[in-house]
């Protein structure tokens, strides 16, 4: 659709009467002069709620799953009540009546199975959108601007894969065109949830946690969208996480890659997985502050101009561990172990946040986030139980007093020095480096060190790299 701009709302940018009100200004400023598309998150907060929600339902836990349920309740009737009146606010009342009775029938469920099946947390969880969907839409009525909430489970068709799924390009556009375009084409502003989806026959799915980002990158490449900006509470992407660095830098641009390899690394801006459905079509993003709509933001785009060599950013993980497998006998090939584990941690999705190997014996180490340490060992030691009863492979060994730093800039690429200042700088600093990695692509290093030496390591590699 020409000129099409899809702007995607985070939770805080949704997380109160005030701030919808700032939010749909925004909406009703651009919606006067060409398609809009608005995707929005839960209100801050909310997600965690329900979650925590179905978790108490599973234990059995009746008060809490109770209270709960009348602060979810609460927290959007009064937010209605802040923001509409008369009939309006009737409509929007008794759909939040609807959509958190359902809530209530699904946690319901639950508690009578005591148990919490990945579907149903899906079809559970995705409530918070579909509140604030029904609060942006009905606000933009009052205001003037034609709009109308929308399911993404309607229009975001995914693989099966709950709690992060992920989406079927193909007939998530035929879908968004059918839903969306007839929509847009009466100038109607659809308000479409975000961070959930459905399976082609129907059943309810959600991207992962802060997947919303990833929904409106989802719908931007489906609708061929000229523009997508991304609003949540920060200025746009910073050289380095600013609670670490005082003099941390806005970037004015960033290409796609980049700003893939820090969300991925730990820079909270992003999804990670958000702008992989636009890359192709080469759609430009903006990360812009609803809070402070008038600061430029960071763009991203396919390539920078000139004048962009070097690094661009350093980000760091501290919720990490350090896992290294090794052969305990010669008989028994690295590369052998190495293929075993990796295929278990496939399985079972883990993420490896980076992978190192060397030396003779032929030990590898990889970095998960520690929430997902529990899966990642139980899978190799499943997919490994013979090898390690029988002493061909040691016990996995694991750090947890490790943290990640990762330098990402596409002007890396064929220079030579970057790494060397960089380790110059975290050895000056005193700090032991662990591991190592770079992707040939020479996009990231990544550099695993001492959990209590991570913070002043950031600082010596953006003072280094002059960020
Ligand atoms: N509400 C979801 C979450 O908190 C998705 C999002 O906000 O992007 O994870
Ligand atoms: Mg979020």
């Amino acid at each position: 659709m020409n000129n099409l701009l899809v702007m995607k709302f985070g939770g805080t940018s949704v997380g109160n009467s005030t701030r919808i009100a700032a939010s749909c200004a925004l909406i009703a400023k651009e919606a006067a002069v060409r398609p809009v598309v608005a995707v929005v998150s839960a209100m801050s907060k909310v997600t965690d709620l329900l979650l925590d929600t179905t978790k108490h339902a599973e234990a059995g836990d009746r008060p809490v799953v109770d209270r709960n349920i009348e602060t979810l309740r609460n927290r959007h009737l009064e937010t209605a009540r802040e923001l509409l009146s008369g009939s309006e606010l009737q409509d929007v009342e008794a759909a939040i009546g609807i959509l958190v009775g359902e809530f209530q029938r699904i946690v319901g469920g639950m508690e009578m199975l005591a148990y919490r099946p990945p579907r149903a947390v899906d079809e559970a969880i995705a409530i918070g959108e579909r509140l604030s969907s029904v609060l942006v839409a009905a606000y933009l009525r009052s205001k003037g601007v034609p709009a109308e909430a929308v399911n993404a489970a309607e229009v975001v068709v995914t693989d099966a894969v709950f709690n992060n799924a992920s989406p079927i390009m193909d007939a998530t556009r035929q879908k968004a065109n059918s839903r969306l375009a007839p929509v847009l084409a009466n100038g109607i502003v659809p308000v479409v949830t975000g961070f959930n989806g459905a399976t082609t026959d129907g059943r309810p799915t959600t991207l992962g946690r802060g997947g919303s980002d990833f929904s409106a990158s989802i719908l931007a490449a489906s609708l061929d969208a000229s523009e997508l900006w991304i609003w949540s509470d920060v200025d746009g992407i910073m050289t380095a996480d600013p609670r670490l660095v005082p003099n941390a830098k806005i970037l004015d641009e960033i290409t796609y890659a980049e700003a893939a390899e820090l969300a991925w690394a730990g820079a909270k801006v992003l999804h990670p997985r958000t702008l992989a459905p636009i890359v192709e079509r080469g759609i430009p993003v903006w990360s812009k502050n609803s809070f402070a709509p008038e600061k430029p933001g960071t763009r991203i785009v396919s390539k920078l101009g000139e004048g962009n060599a070097g690094a661009r950013a350093v980000t760091s993980m501290a919720n990490v561990t350090l896992v290294s497998l090794e052969p305990a006998n010669p008989a028994v090939s690295g590369v052998h172990v190495m293929a075993r584990a990796l295929d278990a941690l496939d399985r079972v999705n883990v993420e490896i946040l980076a992978l190192s190997s060397s030396s003779y014996r032929q030990s590898f180490c990889f970095l998960v986030r520690n929430d997902e340490l529990t899966k990642s060992l139980e899978a190799i030691e499943s997919a490994l139980a013979i090898e390690m009863a029988h002493g061909y492979v040691h016990e996995p060994e694991v750090d947890h007093n490790v943290g990640l730093l990762a330098v990402v800039g596409e002007g890396m690429r064929g220079f030579s020095g970057f790494a060397g200042r960089i380790f110059t700088a975290i050895s000056r600093a005193s700090i032991n480096i662990i591991a190592i990695a770079q992707g040939s692509n020479e996009l990231t290093i990544s550099v695993v060190v001492r959990r209590d030496g991570l913070e002043k390591a950031v600082q010596a590699v953006h003072a280094e790299c002059s960020l």
